[in-house]
């Protein structure tokens, strides 16, 4: 039986193909290249293939790749969506592909997968609110909750384009499913951000992906380098795959929007763990004002995944532990 991963390469999906072949599941993922095939091919063995779809975003994307593999695919996972925000078209880069991929990756189960009975999305926590309501202690927010973006405003800057694009291509898969009612049901995962060490040392790049370069560019950017102080609700990648694994065949989860939060952090409290934990980084950390990370966190909207949690029933990894093995891996593969 084999699971369709759309994204393979991306940091998310690299550790949801671990833990599935770690069960015994065959995996077939798509990428953009063949050079991204081949690498991922060689980190995981002959249990997974790949196939190459070049753009998500043209008619029938997904036709081919899963006509190839209609016998045996079961489940569908949709990772494939850009999360960037240096762009200046963010319909063309950002908010395009993640209707259309969504819509495409669909469209083709409906019509040459007809033994999928499951498809999960990996959807966001930026389709539950917008960024700036994230940071109004007046709100609370919870696995029933969308951001209000409109698609004219989504097209106005890279940010609101990221979080538009998320709940539009989200809510455009739970409209399918009512109009279409094809024979597979579906499950959302919404992350917040998800930090963690790359499935794989190699996958150790000088830039990582978009959320964990937060931790990386604090030793990167030297004691000097004034920062972001950043604030918002962590989850662990090893936690965020292993939520998408269960999705596949824990029947409760069938329907559900799956709201991955283990708490809030602001980027002060990711130093003071940095400065606590590796002390031989201290020299190249800017200092912030230490301790005031609980202070930080006081501005942002109330967060509620209770519903969640008692259906996934397991612990959420902590943030030191997130932090510590990230840069654990960080030196293991750049001694600094
Ligand atoms: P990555 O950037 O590491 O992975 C993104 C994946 O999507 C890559 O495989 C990438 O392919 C593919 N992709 C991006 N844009 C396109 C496109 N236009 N056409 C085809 N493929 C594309 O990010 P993450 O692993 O962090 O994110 C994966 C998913 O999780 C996304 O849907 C993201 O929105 C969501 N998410 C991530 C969070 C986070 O904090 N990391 C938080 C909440 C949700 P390629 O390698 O070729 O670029």
């Amino acid at each position: 039986m084999s699971v369709f991963i759309s994204g393979a390469s991306g940091f998310i999906a690299q550790h949801i193909i671990k833990q599935l072949l770690s069960k015994g599941y065959q995996v077939v993922g798509t990428v953009r290249s063949a050079a991204k095939g081949q690498r991922l091919q060689e980190n995981f063995g002959p249990s997974f293939q790949y196939e190459i779809v070049p753009d998500i975003t043209a008619t029938g994307a997904f036709d081919e790749a899963l006509k190839k593999h209609l016998d045996s695919v079961k489940y569908v996972l949709h990772t494939a969506s850009p999360f960037f925000y240096n762009t200046t078209q963010p319909e063309r880069d950002l908010i395009i592909p993640a209707i259309q991929g969504t819509k495409n990756i669909l469209g083709s189960i409906t019509q040459y997968a007809p033994k999928v009975s499951k498809v999960v999305i990996t959807s966001s926590d930026a389709a539950i609110y917008s960024a700036e309501d994230e940071q109004n202690s007046a709100l609370s927010f919870d696995e029933t909750s969308w951001n209000n973006i409109s698609y004219a405003d989504a097209c106005k800057d890279p940010i609101y384009a990221y979080y538009g694009a998320k709940s539009f291509a989200e809510k455009l898969a739970w409209e399918f499913l009512k109009v279409e009612v094809p024979d597979f049901d579906l499950v959302a995962i919404n992350p917040v951000y998800v930090f963690g060490p790359q499935a794989f040392d190699s996958e150790v790049k000088k830039e990582l992906n978009t959320s964990n370069e937060y931790i990386y560019s604090l030793i990167k950017n030297g004691p000097h380098a004034s920062f972001d102080n950043a604030k918002g609700s962590y989850v662990d990648v090893r936690d965020v795959a292993r939520a998408h694994v269960a999705a596949l065949d824990d029947e409760k989860l069938v329907g559900k929007r799956l709201f991955l939060t283990n708490g809030q952090f602001s980027i002060q409290m990711i130093l003071d763990t940095l400065r606590e934990k590796f002390p031989q980084l201290a020299s190249q950390l800017p200092e912030g004002t230490p301790g005031s990370g609980p202070e930080d966190i006081k501005s942002l909207a109330k967060s509620s995944n209770e519903a969640t949690r008692k259906l996934l029933g397991f612990e959420f990894r902590n943030l030191d532990t997130i932090v510590e093995d990230t840069i654990e891996q960080i030196l293991r593969v750049n001694p600094q």
